[in-house]
């Protein structure tokens, strides 16, 4: 990047002035020096290392010698344009501090650097440690790098991240997302632009990649100093310095993950004098809901990752209180003797019921699965995948798929040295992930088929960011050749406002689970012949109908009641948001609210008499405006 950088500044300085031409020619002559993808660049990289070296690299930023006007006319030809991306909204990544794990799967990264499973040269992991996992200093950064970068950060998704959320104490729990939700209401008006959520334009927003400062934040640096004072380090020689030891007993075996994690970061460390402030209650929880619901950066979705096993009734009312309304949660495997080889550490039966548990609370569901395990075969993995998407407990909303990789200082090492495992090869991954995308339902959306690993940091297996390409252009050729067409939710995205709303049809995709019958509503625009991906879909909406004896023999564990049905989703594309359905006696509604009323009338119709909707903080006034009312967990609705 360094290379490039100085190439894109020769330019600028040889001939004055830099068009955004010019800038990708250049990037083209450096990609091809490259043959291998991995080194490959794109124009988003420059804004945000442009920013980190100015920042954090005086040297290097003094070398380039740039004056005021060539500073502006380079940011000006590597800006990004304002965001106007499939989903319209901004994910913010956070990381909660190292943690132990339940369970100790022979393929997961053992970073003592990190809560389990993740990778300290992760760029969400990094901002973390850079910001000592503080919840607020993670927010206000990362919102200082989408704003550099061009994107609109008015509706955002935060995702908590962190192996096992619900492991954590309920007071770290509370104190965690306040302070997300308090370091985007700080934020303020700094940024221009709230639309309604479902419905009107974004505005662009201005950049502050010159004025060099966070966007403003009230209290950032007492914050940096609170840890400082506490011993906590970000430095990369003395996090490496305090670590070093403990990671290599666990390379040798003699100590592992957890005992590693409780001895840094337990009693007797600066960690444990941060404990008596890393502490919450609801009531702060709900203060800083509060002032979202109309905040300058209002929060329109909340994910935590945890593990089915710590999913129970309790944990999922305090995860709806924090204003969470999607769950990733790790499955992996149906195959029982590929997760015995993996020592995965949780029953199926347990997976199912935090599934259908969790589908009762009208939590939107995002499951991780993974090929190539140890033990597994492309066609069992293929099998494997066809009976977890179609499982009526599971019946995941949302799937990160992605193929097992060797990290160093895992279990896996010793099965890869004894050849007990191989990774496939980039051919069999391919095309298995081809035919798992093409068996995917209608109602389900793969979000990744990569971690965020850095190449580096793997030993053995997949190291192409650009796989989902790979992938793609096989299912374009398998298509060619007649299989039948992608029905994935995200192949199948509208990315422009080309469509026409009148042009737009809703069509509706029954399935039964095991707990209820869903219906997935969906604006789709017309078949285009020949293309290998058809119904390219505008929006949706998710909506459940429980089955009532389930509802009754459960009831005293939930915070629903038999005869209400329940909205878990409702999402509009981006490019789409702006655009009426179509339908007569919808003129001049926007599409997520014809897609209300349609769910609506659905579940009347079977005899349901309330819906509830499980809405995010920011998204609560869209549905007071629909005749929603506030009903404790959920927003309420009579039919
Ligand atoms: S349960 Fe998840 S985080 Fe824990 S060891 Fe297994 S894969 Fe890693």
């Amino acid at each position: 990047m360094q290379e490039l950088m100085a190439d894109i500044i020769a330019e600028l300085k040889d001939a004055s002035t830099l068009s955004a031409r010019k800038i990708d020619r250049i990037i083209a002559v450096h990609n091809r020096r490259f043959r291998d993808p991995v080194k490959h660049f794109a124009k988003k990289h420059l804004a945000p290392y442009y920013l980190q070296v100015k920042q954090n690299d005086a040297a290097l930023w003094g070398s380039w010698d740039l004056s005021d006007e060539e500073e502006r006319a380079l940011l000006a030809a590597i800006q990004m344009k304002p965001r106007r991306t499939a989903s319209g909204v901004a994910t913010i990544t956070v990381i909660t501090k190292p943690h132990g794990c339940a369970g100790n799967c022979i393929y997961c990264p053992n970073d003592v650097r990190m809560p389990k499973s993740y990778l300290h040269a992760e760029p969400a992991c990094q901002r973390a440690e850079r910001n000592y996992f503080d919840p607020y200093l993670q927010v206000a950064s990362r919102l200082t790098a989408l704003d550099a970068m061009g994107h609109a950060t008015d509706k955002v998704e935060l995702i908590i991240l962190g192996g096992s959320f619900t492991d954590y104490p309920a007071a770290y729990q509370m104190w965690f997302v306040s302070e997300l939700f308090r370091a985007l209401n700080d934020a303020g008006e700094s940024l221009d632009g709230i639309a309604d959520v479902f419905g009107m334009e974004q505005k662009p927003v201005p950049c502050s990649i010159m004025e060099q400062k966070p966007v403003p934040c009230s209290n950032v640096e007492q914050r940096v100093a609170m840890y400082a004072n506490a011993g906590i380090t970000h430095e990369e020689e003395a996090l490496t310095a305090q670590t070093q030891a403990w990671q290599q007993r666990i390379k040798d075996g003699s100590a592992n993950y957890n005992e590693a994690v409780s001895t840094l970061y337990g009693p007797g460390t600066p960690w444990e004098s941060m404990e008596t402030l890393q502490v919450g209650s609801i009531d702060h929880v709900h203060e800083a809901q509060h002032a979202n619901e109309d905040a300058a950066h209002r929060v329109v979705g909340l994910v935590v990752e945890t593990r089915p096993d710590s999913i129970s009734p309790e944990s999922l009312k305090l995860l709806r209180d924090l204003g969470c309304t999607k769950l990733q949660m790790g499955v992996q495997t149906l195959n029982e003797s590929v997760a015995a080889t993996c020592q995965r550490p949780t029953p199926l039966t347990r997976v199912r019921e935090s599934f259908e548990l969790a589908r009762a609370f009208g939590f939107k569901s995002h499951a991780h699965f993974m090929a190539n395990l140890p033990g597994a075969t492309p066609e069992g993995d293929k099998n494997d995948y066809e009976n977890f998407v179609q499982d009526a407990a599971i019946a995941p909303d949302e799937v990160k798929l992605y193929p097992c990789v060797l990290i160093e200082d895992t279990g896996l090492v010793k099965l890869f040295e004894s050849g007990s495992w191989q990774p496939y090869t980039e051919d069999i991954l391919v095309d298995l992930l081809a035919a798992d995308v093409l068996i995917t339902p209608a109602h389900t959306r793969i979000s990744r088929m990569i971690r965020d690993f850095s190449s580096d940091d793997i030993a053995a297996g997949n190291k192409k960011p650009n796989l989902r390409q790979m992938v793609e252009q096989r299912i374009e050729g398998l298509v060619a050749k007649g299989a039948a067409p992608v029905q994935e939710i995200r192949m199948r995205e509208i990315a422009t406002t080309e469509t026409s709303a009148d042009q737009l049809m809703l069509i509706e995709e029954h399935y039964d689970t095991s707990n209820s019958h869903e219906v997935f509503l969906q604006w789709v625009a017309p078949a285009e012949p020949g293309a290998s991906v058809q119904n390219r879909i505008a929006g949706f909406l998710r909506l459940s109908l429980p089955h009532s004896d389930w509802i009754k023999t459960h009831a005293e564990a939930l915070p629903v009641r038999p005869a209400e049905a329940m909205i878990r989703e409702v999402h509009v594309y981006g490019a789409a948001a702006r655009l009426h359905a179509p339908t007569t006696g919808a003129q001049h509604q926007g599409l997520g609210r014809a897609l209300v009323e349609r769910a609506c009338e659905i579940a009347r119709e079977a005899g349901y008499e309330k819906m509830n909707v499980i809405s995010a903080v920011g998204t609560r006034n869209y549905y007071r405006n629909l005749d929603f009312t506030d009903n404790g967990l959920y927003l309420t609705r009579s039919l």
